[in-house]
Parts: C-alpha cells; sequence; structure tokens
C-alpha cells in the first residue's frame, strides 16, 4: 500500500480521450489493491503553447522531475495549427527526453490471441510472440554530426570540388552501450530469460565495441540466455519466427527500423505501448515517460473512436517500471486481454470482435474486470 505522484501529460487530438481512460484503469489499481495515486494534470503541446507560450513550461518539466512517472498521451499533427506558432507542439517530447536523459525506449509486442488475424501475416507466426524491444534513445547517428548543427538546415551537407556530400557520424561510448545493454538483461529477469542484442558487427566499428560491452555485460548475468545477431538477419527473423525473441536490444537507428517492424504483429497501433527510462532513480524504481507509440490521430479526435488499449497498456508499464508494482501490471494486462476474449472492440479493431464500443466504453470496460 504505497503513495505514487503520477504527471498527466495528455497533450492534443485523442492524447486525453485515451489517457482519461488509463487513468480511470489506474484508479480501479488503486481501489483494488489500497494504493493511493495523485495525479498532477498538466498541459503540454498545443494547449501548453496557447495558455503558457510553449510546448512545456519549465515549471511542468521540474515537476516531471520530481514525480514518480510520467503518463503522456500525444502531442502534435493537429492539421489547422501547425504553422500557427513559432513553437513546434513536438518539442515537448524532445525536451522531456532530453531533460530528463531517457535513454532507452522500450516498447513490448505481445499480440492477443483473439486479434492474430488483424496482423498481415499468418496467424500461426504470430502466435505466441511475446518480445520487448529495447532501443537506445539519445546516441548513435542521430546524434552524430560533424559540426555545429545549424538550425533547419542538416548540420553536415558541404560543398566540395567535387560537388556535394553529407556526413552523419555514428558514435557510441562503452558506457553509453553498457547502460542500455542493463537495461535490458534487467527487463529479461523478469520475462523468459533471453536476450537478442542487434547489430552489424561484420561493417560496423560501433558495432565491434557494442558486441564487447554486450558479452562483458551478458557474463554479469549467467542466469539469462544470450545471442549477438546481424540486423539485417534480424528483420527477417521477426517476421518468419517472432515466437522466438524474448527481449531486443540495439541501438537508436535499428531500434527505430525493427519497432515499426514489430509493431505490425500487434494489429493495431491502438494495441501498443511505450516507455522511456533513463539514469534517474526514484524511491520506488526509475524515473520514465510512458505512453502509447501512436500519435495524436487528428482524423478520429472526439467521436470515441480512438482505442485507449495502448494507452492503458503503457500504464501497466508504469505500474511495473516506475513503482516497482509488477502484481498491479499484469493485473491490469490480464483485464485487457479478458476483456478482448469477451469480444470488445473499438473501431480500429471492428472486424475482428462482436461488440463495438467506444474509447470511453473500452476503458470502463477494463476498470471494471479488473
Ligand atoms: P505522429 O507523427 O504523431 O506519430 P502519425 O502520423 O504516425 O502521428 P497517428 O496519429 O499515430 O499518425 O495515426 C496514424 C493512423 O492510425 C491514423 O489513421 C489514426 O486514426 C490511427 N490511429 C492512431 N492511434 C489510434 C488509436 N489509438 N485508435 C485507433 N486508431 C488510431
Ligand atoms: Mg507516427
Amino acid at each position: 500500500m504505497g503513495n505514487y505522484t503520477i504527471t498527466v501529460l495528455a497533450g492534443d487530438g485523442i492524447g486525453p480521450e485515451v489517457t482519461d481512460q488509463a487513468v480511470r484503469v489506474l484508479d480501479a489499481v488503486a481501489k483494488r489493491f489500497g494504493h493511493t495515486f495523485t495525479y498532477h494534470k498538466r498541459l503540454v503541446g498545443v494547449a501548453a503553447i496557447e495558455a503558457e507560450g510553449d510546448s512545456i513550461s519549465e515549471a511542468t518539466l521540474e515537476l516531471c522531475q520530481k514525480s514518480d512517472a510520467i503518463l503522456f498521451g500525444a502531442v502534435g499533427g493537429l492539421p489547422n495549427y501547425d504553422g500557427r506558432f513559432k513553437v513546434k507542439p513536438e518539442e515537448a517530447l524532445f525536451k522531456l527526453r532530453k531533460g530528463l536523459q531517457f535513454f532507452a525506449n522500450l516498447r513490448p509486442v505481445k499480440p492477443l490471441d483473439s486479434l492474430l488475424n488483424a496482423s498481415p501475416l499468418k496467424a500461426e507466426i504470430v502466435k505466441g510472440t511475446d518480445l520487448l524491444v529495447v532501443r537506445e534513445l539519445t546516441g548513435g547517428l542521430y546524434y552524430g554530426h560533424l559540426e555545429p548543427p545549424v538550425p533547419g538546415k542538416p548540420s553536415a551537407i558541404r560543398r566540395t570540388e567535387h560537388g556535394t556530400d553529407a556526413i552523419d557520424t555514428l558514435l557510441y561510448t562503452e558506457a553509453e552501450i553498457e547502460r542500455i545493454l542493463r537495461i535490458a538483461f534487467d527487463a529479461a529477469r523478469d520475462r523468459k530469460k533471453k536476450v537478442t542484442s542487434v547489430d552489424k558487427a561484420n561493417v560496423l566499428s560501433s558495432s565491434v565495441l557494442w558486441r564487447q560491452v554486450a558479452d562483458r555485460v551478458a557474463a554479469d548475468y549467467p542466469d539469462i540466455a544470450f545471442e549477438h545477431i546481424l540486423v539485417d538477419a534480424c528483420a527477417m527473423h521477426l517476421i518468419r519466427r517472432p515466437s522466438n525473441f524474448d527481449v531486443i536490444v540495439t541501438e537508436n537507428l535499428f531500434g527505430d527500423i525493427l519497432t515499426d517492424e514489430a509493431s505490425v504483429l500487434a494489429g493495431s497501433m491502438g494495441m501498443l505501448p511505450s516507455a522511456s527510462l533513463g539514469s534517474h532513480k526514484t524511491v520506488h524504481g526509475r524515473l520514465g515517460l510512458y505512453e502509447p507509440i501512436h500519435g495524436s490521430a487528428p482524423d478520429i479526435t472526439g467521436q470515441g473512436k480512438a482505442n485507449p488499449i495502448a494507452a492503458i497498456l503503457s500504464a501497466a508499464m508504469l505500474l511495473q517500471y516506475s513503482l516497482g508494482l509488477k502484481d498491479e501490471a499484469s493485473a491490469v494486462e490480464a483485464a485487457v486481454a479478458q476483456t478482448i476474449e469477451a469480444g470488445y472492440r473499438t473501431e480500429d479493431l471492428a472486424s475482428t470482435g462482436a461488440r463495438t464500443v467506444n474509447t470511453e466504453e473500452m476503458g470502463q470496460k477494463i476498470a471494471t474486470t479488473l
């Protein structure tokens, strides 16, 4: 029975609709397990720009740092707002990730049995898949530049006597590799006890270092099965035998590509949660930012069509990783699975179930199943 503070940044578009349902489910968890969750709801994205002049205020950033966890909806993507402000709503996410140093992005993919036919792959291939991609988020190619970046321009496009060329730098330090590997191995201990490290060590120096560090970290986890795999082979195996994976850990660019590929297995964007973790520890665990992988979906905003399950499963990850409440997280996952098994579906998955419900009804159903 604990007291926890959660900063809630619902944001734009369907962000508030799905976040409301995640909070509803957290309230049901508090009631069933006897916890107290105190929510600090703050503006982020377009609403914050309109009211406070910035995509996320300094005060909100400070509050996030002091909380036990951050529940995030979505920002930006609203067509009639783009270009109206000097500040971009999407900057809020970068400020949060950078300011709080969230270097690890976790995306679990666990297609439910009754949704197997929602994936473009054959059901017998997807069946049994339960994997977690751990992606390095603050290093690698996306952050390596030879010259200081010029605002609004790619940093290393150069004119030479032979024409134009462009350079990106792929740099990883041993410490950056080690900390992401440790997140992956720690996560595997609570799962199927297997880690697959993905690299391109037959070509890239950064991958050779990655492999060395991975082998060294693996030695500290004798209870975890460990393998290396090249990124091109991994891309193939993900759709050939996804159920063989447990934890996949990789650098920024490879992780970006592989997480999008893996997400297709679950059948809908509306089903997939994520966590971003850093080194900042709280009393109960690691400070983290929890959000659905989908965006603000302006095309369906305000129509009750949004699937809140990605947000609800993000709240389950919050319980597990930041509050250290594993039983509670499992209870939320079980309630989601039961509700889907009972045939309830939001519109994105309507063709696979018997009863179509709106966003709020889906949240209520899951909360009462808990
Ligand atoms: P962003 O750039 O913010 O990631 P995006 O361009 O990837 O946004 P999304 O907002 O994620 O786009 O939406 C992509 C498509 O998926 C849209 O058609 C949207 O309606 C649908 N979609 C996204 N999230 C959900 C959800 N929770 N439930 C139902 N449909 C969704
Ligand atoms: Mg997107």
